[in-house]
């Protein structure tokens, strides 16, 4: 409702303030590449391994999505042009539609913190409001399939998108923002920030790639906010993010939907169990997920049914990448490493006997 705006939450933090709430959970990661980034911003191009991109999934996904993307970014592509404005909020409809209840902006001046597994100074939901956020996208068929699930709603989501998975599919997460869901970053390559093998530096990597290739997908810049893979706070990197003015958003209610033993059913069951328990939260979920997809239409009548209103997350703000992060990752984009040319055009027989 438009008329909520007024009841938006402005949210200001110092940055000290982010010392406040958070824990460290202990680091358990596999031995996960990295791609080096750092190299690819020093003046020596030639640095780069020409297959960097195009090579495939050079980057381990880890244990939290399960699963290799099956499609290669194919570095000929050009970017996308600029997406379209976010469509403005149209004609719900569906009468019974759980819709958006309340509109929140977000300063995110200083880097403060939600979502009360981690972080315990901005209790802003009311009983009752939930936040419906979807981690690790886009990926095709189930991305789309729960953009299709909140319209049918008339109702919006926050989206973290795996920077790598971005570039996969940057088409999917233009119509994500196109629907006038609110968009962050979840990092590069998911590794998880608190791994043993990871310097800090590489960690700045992982967030300001991240953001960089999501911004290339999109055209525009991403909202700046932010949510640990596994969500490991690396307590060095909660404080850089605050330097760059990025909310970060852990969870109230986990759907642990990207468990293997999850099924629709249980997304449906443990997100409105833990409701029951808690009365409000912000709700982690994967739109990478299939069963994520499909248990939806089910979980937003649920939430319906039960008196549930969901709260829209939007940024006061947008993210500022960093120059030296934007022309690498372009450089890297532009490796000419896979082509579109017909083989005729590339291969041609100048001699036979
Ligand atoms: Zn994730």
């Amino acid at each position: 409702m438009r008329s909520a705006l007024a009841l938006m939450l402005g949210v200001v933090v110092l940055a000290s303030a982010i010392a406040g709430g958070w824990y460290v959970v202990g680091a358990v990661r596999g031995d996960v590449a990295i791609p080096q980034f750092v190299a690819a911003r020093q003046p020596q191009p030639a640095a780069n391994p020409p297959t960097k991109l195009a090579a495939k999934d050079d980057v381990e996904i880890t244990g939290a999505i399960g699963s290799k993307p099956a499609t290669k970014i194919a570095a000929a592509d050009p970017p996308p042009v600029p997406a379209p404005a976010p469509i403005a909020d149209k004609a719900c409809a569906n009468p019974d539609a759980l819709g958006v209840s309340r509109v929140v902006e977000i300063d995110t001046t200083g880097g403060p913190g939600f979502g009360f597994q981690h972080f315990k100074q901005f209790d802003f939901l009311t009983d009752k409001e939930v936040v419906l956020t979807f981690d690790d996208g886009p990926w095709p068929g189930n991305t789309p399939a729960v953009l299709k699930a909140l319209d049918d709603e008339c109702t919006k989501g926050l989206f973290f998108s795996i920077g790598k998975h971005a570039t996969f599919h940057p088409e999917i997460l233009r119509q994500v923002l196109a629907a006038g869901h609110t968009i962050g970053a979840h990092t590069w390559s998911h590794v998880n920030l608190n791994g043993k093998k990871m310097t800090e530096q590489m960690d700045k990597d992982e967030i300001e790639k991240g953001f960089s290739a999501v911004k290339w997908a999109l055209g525009t810049e991403p909202s700046p906010f932010f949510r640990f893979p596994e969500l490991q706070h690396n307590p060095a990197m909660v404080t850089y993010l605050g330097t760059r003015n990025v909310a970060m958003f852990s969870c109230d209610i986990d759907s642990h939907d990207y468990k293997h033993d999850s099924t629709p059913e249980k997304v449906v069951s443990t997100v409105m169990g833990e409701l029951a328990k808690q009365g409000k939260g912000i709700i982690l979920m994967h739109d990478f997920q299939k069963r994520t997809a499909e248990a939806l239409p089910t979980l937003l009548k649920q939430l319906k049914a039960g008196g549930y209103k969901v709260v829209q997350i939007k940024a006061k703000g947008s993210f500022q990448t960093l120059p030296d992060y934007d022309e690498a990752f372009a450089r890297e984009m532009k490796l000419p490493t896979t082509t579109a040319k017909p083989i005729s055009s590339v291969v041609q027989t100048v001699m036979s006997k």
